[in-house]
């Protein structure tokens, strides 16, 4: 065991640099000025250069939650780990955020500025912090230097295994934790590397309650691990990092992924040698998926989901508002009925709350979020649509873009088409889809169509006398009243049936219905069996190229 003094000296020892005091850096992070319940989140990513959606969940939930509160929301970035870092990366993270209107009080910038009074805001610029408090720590006897190698541990781990005891650098287990200065001061002159590790004082057998914001009241026992603080580059290690920034930085409230819920314990051991009041917890599930066999869920997975990728959604126009809504209704499943009460209501004013995000871990389902992205379209006028469509077309497609440009009131009359009434058609999920939307409305698009089989239900003959025939009554002027009125009695003159029911009595006497008579003439104009509206498609062609559809189609029914 080592001395009071000696730890002392250890840690002038240690850190013969680092002269500021605990103090001192507390001076420079004062305590926030907040109004009664304002709440100061954290959004901590670590820049991987790939932006999982389930960081735009956790984004979004940092910053809806102190908005509500007239909080303040923090990006940090937590660039610790120099193996995983990515040149571009933090860029990626706040364009991206941003690109979601996602956007943080305090904050690196892109160019490596930061917004704030608490920066730095990206770990790697803290270490001298880190140091300080690493200092502290051994000073008082709550840290201290180990020099044990790869293999050392990987021997200790055997012969725990063997003894069936628990592994981990613990207790009698931890070789360096009661060394003598004599020792260490030994290994140091060897130059020998070593990390900073907690001296745990915990008891494995001992609980203590907490309560979680999102899980409630729970038990969990002790921690008893010498976990790493600093590592032997002087990084120091999330563990370290999270109570001192935290607390730093003035953050009320600890929204995290659930996979460090087991790190609880420790980290409420830390926050109590570090001599800091325990921040609340809550611990967000993350965001899964229900496995191919349709039985099993497993995490959203960047590896194997497509889907789990931001850009993903960039790449082919998911509009972001669709997106933010779907992630609001896995936070809170009352979201929806939120919704469809208040149709016309910004997100913004939405309550989001912890409590009731799902402990189980919200499921999420790709068919589920373009159901509403295909509502929100549907939401928009045909102006937006053309000019939202624009925007993805000018990055994505640029050959749809210059059709957009060069035709923008033809354009807008298609995307108009049943945009309004009762019935609003809900077929564009992503701005992508826009260009289907265009193709039987532009003759080069529309030639490399293949025109459908109907000869199942119409012989080509018939088809081209029902072409023929309506070509000489076709109004364009006729409302779409007297438009099908006439459909219908050519379809009367040729021996369809109007009438479903009588159709349906007497089959025999008819050679089929007004609806086969009204597919000729769609897939005439449209080559498909389905499409928008037939009488707005007519009308938003034009005269003269429905008539040229019609007499193609008729000439080539020989
Ligand atoms: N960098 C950590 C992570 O990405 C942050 C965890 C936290 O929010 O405290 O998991």
């Amino acid at each position: 065991m080592r001395t009071k003094d000696e730890n002392i000296q250890l840690a002038d020892l240690l850190f013969p640099n680092v002269k500021e005091s605990v103090e001192d850096v507390f001076k420079k992070y004062p305590k926030r000025e907040l109004k009664d319940g304002a709440e100061v989140l954290r959004f901590a990513p670590s820049p991987t250069g790939f932006l999982h959606i389930g960081s735009v969940y956790s984004g979004l939930v940092c910053t809806k939650i102190s908005e509500q509160t007239d909080g303040v929301a923090i990006l940090r970035i937590e660039d610790t780990d120099k193996k995983r870092e990515v040149k571009e990366g933090v860029q990626l993270i706040v364009e991206g955020l941003k690109g979601f209107g996602i956007e943080f009080n305090e904050g690196p910038g892109i160019k490596g500025d930061s917004i704030g009074d608490y920066a730095p805001y990206m770990q790697s610029k803290r270490l001298d912090i880190y140091k300080v408090f690493a200092k502290y720590m051994i000073a008082k006897g709550s840290a201290y230097p180990c020099f044990i190698t790869e293999d050392q541990l990987a021997e200790i781990r055997e012969q725990q295994e063997k003894a069936g005891a628990r592994t981990g650098y613990y207790g009698s287990w931890a070789k360096w934790r009661d060394a003598s200065l004599e020792e260490i001061k030994s290994e140091l002159e060897n130059g020998s590397p070593f990390v900073v590790r907690l001296y745990s004082t915990g008891d494995i057998e001992n609980t203590f309650e907490m309560t979680d914001g999102v899980k409630g009241r729970v038990t969990l026992r002790e921690n008893d691990m010498d976990a790493v603080l600093l590592k032997s580059d002087g990084f120091p290690t999330y563990h370290f990092a999270h109570p001192i920034d935290d607390t730093l930085m003035g953050v009320t409230m600890v929204t995290r992924g659930d996979e460090w819920f087991s790190s609880v314990p420790l980290h409420y051991e830390l926050f109590a040698k570090l001599g800091f009041k325990q921040i609340p917890y809550t611990h967000i599930s993350p965001l899964m998926k229900m496995d191919n066999d349709g039985k099993s869920k497993r995490k959203l997975s960047k590896r194997k989901d497509p889907e789990a990728d931001v850009q993903y959604y960039i790449d082919h126009g998911y509009p972001k508002e669709g997106i933010l809504e779907y992630l609001l209704t896995l936070a809170n499943s009352n979201f929806y009925d939120w919704r469809v009460q208040n149709p016309n209501l910004d997100i913004d004013e939405f309550q989001l709350k912890l409590e009731k995000f799902n402990k189980a871990g919200a499921l999420f389902d790709i068919v589920k979020l373009e159901d509403i992205c295909k509502e929100y379209i549907a939401s928009l006028s045909a102006e937006q649509v053309y000019e939202k469509s624009l925007d993805w077309a000018k990055k994505y497609d640029k050959q749809t873009a210059k059709l957009l440009e060069l035709n923008k009131d033809y354009c807008i009359n298609i995307f108009n088409i049943e945009r309004s009434g009762s019935k609003i058609r809900k077929d564009i999920v992503k701005f992508e889809d826009s260009k289907l939307q265009l193709r039987i409305f532009f003759d080069e698009l529309f030639n490399e169509e293949e025109y459908e089989d109907i000869l199942n239900r119409v012989d080509r003959d018939i088809q081209k006398e029902i072409v023929e025939r309506y070509i000489n009554i076709y109004n364009s002027d006729e409302d779409n009243v007297v438009w099908f009125e006439n459909i219908k009695k050519l379809g009367d003159s040729l021996g369809f049936c109007s009438d479903r029911k009588e159709y349906e009595e007497n089959k025999e006497k008819y050679k089929g219905t007004v609806g086969d008579v009204a597919m000729v003439l769609r897939v005439a104009i449209t080559k498909k069996t389905q499409s928008p509206d037939l009488y707005q498609v007519m009308s938003v062609l034009g005269e003269q190229k429905a008539r040229q559809r019609l007499e193609k189609y008729a000439s080539e029914m020989v």
